[in-house]
């Protein structure tokens, strides 16, 4: 498959990248690792005039310890959170997160910055235009039928990302540069729950995510994060569970995060199955009986070539292991 046309820029600095989104407006996307965009562009899933790429920008390719958190460049190559000591003594389940992604040659040019913007997937969108002409256009590709779901009225494309469940378990923020100045963001607001415009950036904000920061609490937390794919590697999670949990001596948790991704348009917090473990003992049984509740908050709908039903199975089992490895059980 071919690519389309476009001009490409290359800045050196990060005004002129937001000048140039300004100017271009909704004729233009940001470009980082590629290996999300071009398969997309080759799809014409997007046919922008004008491609920014951020890769000769420095000022976003830094990790940096900041004594209570670390803030990470969003050009950091997943290849690159790997190798980082810091990274690797301060958030694990981070690391862990990117090594699952892809292959080390894709890990080598995929940005954190990247994974976090990744687009929702369907296996009725992400294909050829030849093959998406042969049937109405879907909501998400500007149509009004869910081929997944006929009966609903919106886009039910799924968010399978890897490291944003872990980020947002960790309790990770991130910022947004425009013409209009920075703000800052918890990682969970970025995402709008609908599948069409799963984030603010492909609302059309035309911003630049220009910094991940990850606090580090003081206390006795530990985080895991476990995903399930259909294929043994170079596949994006049918289902991803990041989990973070304080506890103390005694084994009683003191605060929880379950954090599901593959589930849905947006990443899936399961409140309810953090509240049962709320001053709770950790014990085998209670794990089982989080991972069924956290189940009952999620919907999966048919994104993939399996059933939700099998969808829901595999999150229970991914669920319990991420609990159980954060829990110390294994
Ligand atoms: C074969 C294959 C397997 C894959 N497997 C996985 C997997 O297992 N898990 C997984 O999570 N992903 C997977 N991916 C998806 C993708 O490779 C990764 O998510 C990767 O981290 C995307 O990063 P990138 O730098 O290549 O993003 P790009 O393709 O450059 O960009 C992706 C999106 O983010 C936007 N963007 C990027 N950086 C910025 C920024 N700083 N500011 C504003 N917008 C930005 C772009 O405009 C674009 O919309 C896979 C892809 C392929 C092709």
């Amino acid at each position: 498959m071919r690519l389309p046309e476009f001009e490409y820029f290359e800045p050196a600095y990060l005004d002129e990248a937001i000048d140039l989104l300004e100017k271009h407006g909704n004729n233009c996307t940001v470009i980082a690792g590629g290996t999300e965009l071009v398969v997309a562009l080759k799809q014409r899933l997007q046919n922008p005039k004008y491609l920014i790429s951020l890769d000769k920008v420095p000022s976003l390719k830094n990790i940096t310890d900041k004594g209570d958190s670390i803030s990470i460049g969003p050009l950091c190559t997943l290849e690159e959170i790997i190798k980082s000591k810091l990274i690797e003594e301060k958030l694990p389940a981070l690391r862990k997160a990117a090594w699952e992604v892809g292959s080390p040659l894709l890990r080598s040019v995929a940005t954190i910055g990247g994974n976090i913007c990744l687009n929702t997937r369907c296996r009725f969108y992400n294909q050829s235009l030849f093959w998406r002409s042969s049937r109405e256009a879907c909501f998400k590709a500007g149509g009004g039928v869910c081929h997944v779901a006929k009966k609903e009225s919106r886009c039910n494309s799924a968010f399978a990302a890897d490291l944003p469940p872990v980020l947002i378990s960790y309790g990770a923020k991130i910022k947004l540069r425009g013409a209009k100045g920075t703000r800052v963001l918890p990682l969970e607001s970025f995402y709008t729950g609908d599948g069409r415009f799963p984030n603010e950036l492909l609302k059309g904000s035309r911003e630049i995510l220009t910094e991940i920061e990850i606090p580090l609490p003081q206390g006795n937390y530990a985080g895991s994060y476990h995903k399930f794919r259909l294929r043994g590697s170079i596949d994006f999670p049918l289902v991803g569970a990041a989990v973070r949990l304080k506890i103390n001596e005694e084994k009683f948790c003191e605060e929880a995060r379950i954090i599901l991704t593959g589930v849905g348009p947006a990443p899936v917090e399961a409140g309810e199955a953090c509240a049962q473990l709320a001053g709770q003992k950790l014990s085998a049984d209670l794990i089982s009986a989080v991972a069924e509740t956290a189940v009952s908050e999620i919907r999966p709908f048919k994104t993939t070539l399996v059933s939700p039903r099998y969808h829901q199975k595999m999150a229970r089992v991914v669920m319990a292991e991420a609990l159980r490895e954060a829990g110390g059980f294994k």
